[in-house]
């Protein structure tokens, strides 16, 4: 995950300073519009993702908590 940290709104409600970058398609996102997930390898390794809702749900982005049709 991408921490911002200059001053930049947030691309979901363009209302709030962004905290942090979308993993998957990179725009700001405030602590209101960002959906976290955890990533888990085989070996035990975690790794925490951030995501806009778009891409938290695309199966594409989001292999792990992303939705089938
Ligand atoms: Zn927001
Ligand atoms: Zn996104």
């Amino acid at each position: 995950m991408i921490i911002v940290n200059d001053k930049k709104i947030c691309e979901v409600c363009k209302k709030n300073n962004a905290v942090i970058l979308c993993d998957g398609c990179g725009i700001p996102l405030c602590k209101d519009c960002r959906s976290f997930d955890l990533w888990s390898y085989g070996c035990g390794h975690i790794d925490p993702k951030v995501f806009c809702s778009k891409c938290f749900d695309d199966i594409d982005i989001n292999p792990w908590g992303g939705k089938r049709d």
